[in-house]
């Protein structure tokens, strides 16, 4: 079963963290400085949001990034 993987871009303060945990997931938007997700995975992506599918073996870096976000702007479910 895949991940649904968000980004709230508008909450996103691009510090970074998401990028290194996880950057097979996550990456720098160079338009905005923002997160969003990576081309592999992405579904949507629009100013304000980001959102993919991901597989599950990636679960574990997805999780590390989205609880270690400073300002919670990463939902998995
Ligand atoms: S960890 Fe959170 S605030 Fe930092 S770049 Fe990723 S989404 Fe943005």
């Amino acid at each position: 079963m895949a991940l649904k993987v968000e980004v709230d871009k508008d909450a996103c303060i691009a510090c970074g963290l998401c990028w290194s945990l996880c950057g097979d997931v996550f990456e720098q938007d160079p338009e905005t400085g923002k997160t969003r997700i990576t081309a592999q995975y992405i579904k949507q992506d629009d100013p304000s949001k980001s959102t993919g599918e991901v597989p599950d073996e990636l679960s574990g870096c997805v999780n590390d990034a989205a609880g270690s976000c400073p300002v919670n702007a990463i939902k998995v479910s």
